[in-house]
């Protein structure tokens, strides 16, 4: 789960990591009174578009107002506008709130992140000189000005862990310690929360030498959320996908993409080689779907409706191995799910495993015109590709 910048950054004031001050609205009179909190005798406020996607400064999300009229116009545009960014993918994110700001006075931008590297299967502190870039191409085109500390979570952040980020990034004699302290703030908050993703870029250094946090990006580990009400009160649904949230509901991990080959698997292993089967033999899958290993008739009628609900789909590949779940339930709860959802596309079924010679029978049976059924996975993916095409 991700939440909004201006949510991080008041979890990051409660632990005493400095960032400027500012005010959550929805409206343009709520950013207005806002900016004339924060003081009218500024002399820049900053208006930024709050969504779960960064990039925002690139696209027109973060605007600095002179004056307190100009928070109102900047919030009036910026309010109800889809915002296109590299990470939101060509359709955007409606702006739904924006973030009231104190302007900043910025000397120098660094980056600094922590994520849990899963290779040292520790959390990794990372800092840079080159703040406000992007980091991916940093990373790509000058991986050595990216400074990166594994920290053992059995022996916390250390002095050490600090220093060698600190001297990394050049910092002068007075300022490695006031930058340790960011650091290891940093480190209990992502640790208390957990957090799997921290992101300060840029984080600053002003003229009056102080570090502020002037972006702010969080995710947390969802294994963890039980135990997290203060994160789980701060989800944003208009966020996410709402066919991933319904789906969500009855236990279907359901995942949307771009192609137009609806998959319906049981188990994310076969979910995953399924899609990589159907883009070998020329397809796009248009989403990812397991069902879940005890698959029931009502939730495969579920996943049937979840996935149609996508206009991209011209077919359908039902790809279930019985193991837990038997195939004569699955083939009964495909049944029931052109009962219940219209099926105007065909759908390629394989089913394999318990009672598959039964399915086939309850399927060939059923009189449904658009099912087409398939000897094995290959098979399957040719006919699904095929027909998601036109063919037959
Ligand atoms: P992102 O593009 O979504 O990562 O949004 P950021 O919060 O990083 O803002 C983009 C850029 O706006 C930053 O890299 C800064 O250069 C600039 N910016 C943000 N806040 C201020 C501010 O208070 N003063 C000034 N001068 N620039 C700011
Ligand atoms: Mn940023």
């Amino acid at each position: 789960m991700n939440i909004h910048e201006h949510q991080a950054k008041e979890i990051f004031r409660k632990y005493g990591v400095p960032t400027p001050k500012g005010f959550v609205a929805f409206k343009p009179e709520n950013a207005v009174k806002a900016a004339q909190q924060l003081g009218g005798d500024l002399d820049v406020w900053v208006v930024k578009a709050q969504i779960h996607a960064g990039g925002r400064g690139k696209a027109g999300g973060v605007k600095l107002a002179r004056s307190t009229e100009e928070v109102g116009m900047f919030a009036k545009e910026l309010l109800g506008k889809t915002l296109v960014t590299h990470q939101t993918g060509p359709e955007g994110k409606t702006v739904h709130r924006i973030y009231i700001e104190e302007g900043a006075e910025i000397e120098k931008e660094f980056y600094l992140g922590m994520v849990l590297d899963r290779a040292s299967e520790k959390p990794v502190m990372m800092a840079s000189t080159e703040g406000g870039m992007e980091i991916e191409e940093v990373a790509a085109k000058t991986p050595e000005k990216i400074i990166k500390v594994e920290i053992d979570p059995a022996i916390g952040f250390q002095g050490f862990h600090g220093r060698k980020l600190a001297f990394g990034l050049g910092l002068s004699k007075d300022q490695v310690n006031k930058f340790i302290s960011f650091a290891q703030a940093l480190y209990h908050v992502y640790m208390d929360y957990d957090a799997n993703l921290i992101e300060i870029n840029p984080l600053i250094r002003t003229k009056d030498k102080k570090f502020v946090a002037l972006d702010a990006k969080m995710g947390f580990d969802d294994n963890a959320l039980y135990r997290q009400p203060e994160i789980l009160a701060m989800r944003d649904l208009t966020e996410e996908e709402p066919t991933e949230i319904e789906a969500g509901k009855y236990g279907l991990s359901y995942i949307k993409l771009d192609g137009n080959v609806g998959c319906m698997v049981n188990g994310a292993g076969l979910a995953m080689a399924t899609m990589d089967i159907i883009k070998h033999e020329g397809g796009q899958p248009a989403n990812f779907l397991d069902v879940g290993g005890g698959a029931s008739a009502e939730t495969v009628a579920k996943g049937f409706e979840i996935i149609l609900r996508d206009p991209n789909v011209k077919a359908i590949f039902v790809n279930i191995f019985g193991g837990i779940v038997r195939c004569d339930r699955v083939a009964n709860g495909i049944l029931e799910a052109t009962k219940l959802t219209k099926v105007d596309v065909p759908v390629v079924v394989r089913l394999d495993g318990t009672n598959a010679e039964e399915a086939s029978e309850i399927l060939n049976n059923s009189g449904i015109e658009n099912i087409i059924s398939a000897n094995d996975l290959k098979d399957g993916a040719k006919k699904v590709v095929s027909a998601a095409k036109g063919g037959k």
